[in-house]
């Protein structure tokens, strides 16, 4: 049963204010990670979801020792690790190019670390079928790496690390040279055998639907800065700046204007539409006749029939592209395009098609506003 004094497991990896610089080719210094404090607890899937040259894949190789941080400090279970090498921890990596040795079989790729820990044949074998087992790979023991399809490649770098009984394994972008398709099996495929085994994940990612798929929490980077952190749905309703509003949501932007601040709600005006929100979805301290930046999501705003119909707020469809569960328009709006996602339900969406009029009506339980 739930015990509501328990909602924060206790900390296991931690980094505190983690900073890492680069020389770049013209001698200059690159800080690639600046104080970056962090906290994962035993059994989480954290991931860090940012665009790329943000700092999260040098964060990454912080924890797993390849590179050594320039301040700050890694812990393990209360034990400092910042200075122990990598192959003294027991954090193996799934790497996007799996990295797998060519020369050998499935089965000696997967014992290749516990032959190192100088475990018994016999143990080996017993640990090594457990793994294979765990990710669908039994049958394919004695073939080479060149044999086998991505997905199961990366399945078999997966087993590789899931062998070691790790005290946490990282991911590093491990489904991006996969298909559209084997990427959301592999995807589904990991966080099944992570949440079974209670394994600790820290997954890297440019991909933010594979962040909240995946993950407990999900902790958003720009320019080598933690910028927001929290569970997917939190961090996806709840963002706390345009770049986070953009990056996991593709928000739309539109210019508005404060007409009202009364009892914490804030009316706010969009062209000739009205939208009065609760404070805590607007900046604070804002006041009448300030200029602020609506977000408007894309599965926020309802394309309905012909503008001129006393609708407020109206556009023209530039692009229509019907993908099967849901239509996505591109549509002309004031002195700017806007993205609209409709579900597609038979018999009772229409499809708009490019040039038409239409009338938008935005949720206003989904709009946040920032300081313009
Ligand atoms: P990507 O998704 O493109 O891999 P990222 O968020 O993982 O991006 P990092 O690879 O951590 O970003 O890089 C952060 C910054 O540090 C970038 O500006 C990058 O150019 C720089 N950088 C990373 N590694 C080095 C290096 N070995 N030498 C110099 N600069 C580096």
């Amino acid at each position: 049963a739930a015990d509501p004094g328990d909602s924060k497991k206790p900390d296991y990896l931690v980094l505190k204010d983690i900073v890492k610089d680069f020389v770049d080719g013209s001698g200059g210094i690159v800080r690639a990670v600046n104080s970056v404090s962090l906290s994962v607890s035993k059994g989480e899937f954290v991931t860090l979801l940012g665009p790329s040259g943000c700092g999260k894949t040098t964060t990454l190789r912080m924890i797993a020792g390849f590179e050594s941080p320039n301040g700050g400090t890694i812990q393990l279970d209360g034990k400092d690790i910042t200075q122990v090498p990598p192959f003294q921890r027991n954090m193996p990596m799934v790497f996007q190019s799996y990295a797998l040795f060519p020369h050998l079989t499935i089965f000696d790729n997967i014992a290749y670390g516990l032959k190192l820990r100088g475990v018994s044949r016999e143990e080996m074998r017993h640990d090594v079928a457990v793994a294979s087992q765990m990710v669908n790979l039994v049958g394919l023991e004695k073939r080479y790496p060149g044999e086998l399809s991505g997905g199961q490649q990366q399945r078999v770098a997966l087993a590789r690390a899931l062998v070691l009984k790790p005290d946490i394994i990282l991911f590093d972008e491990p489904l991006s040279n996969l298909d559209a398709k084997l990427r959301i099996q592999t995807r589904t495929e990991i966080k099944r055998v992570q949440q079974l085994l209670g394994i600790t994940a820290l997954y890297v990612t440019h991909d933010q639907s594979e962040a909240l798929s995946l993950s407990d929490q999900i902790v958003i980077m720009n320019k080598g800065e933690i910028v927001q952190q929290g569970p997917p749905e939190a961090i996806y309703n709840e963002p706390n700046s345009p770049f986070v509003s953009d990056f996991i949501g593709n928000a739309n932007f539109l210019d508005g204007e404060v007409v009202d601040v009364q009892n914490d709600q804030v009316t706010l005006s969009v062209g000739p539409a009205r939208f009065t929100l609760p404070g805590s979805r607007c900046p604070g301290d804002i006041r009448s006749g300030e200029a602020i930046l609506l977000s408007v999501k894309p599965e926020a705003i309802r394309v309905t029939g012909s503008a001129g119909t006393g609708a407020e707020l109206s556009g023209k469809i530039d692009v229509s592209a019907f993908v099967g569960p849901i239509t996505e328009y591109k549509i002309i709006f004031g002195d700017g395009i806007i993205t609209a996602l409709q579900p597609n339900r038979p018999g009772k969406t229409h499809v708009y098609r490019s040039g038409e009029e239409v009338a938008l009506e935005f949720e206003v339980e989904s709009l946040r506003a920032y300081r313009a």
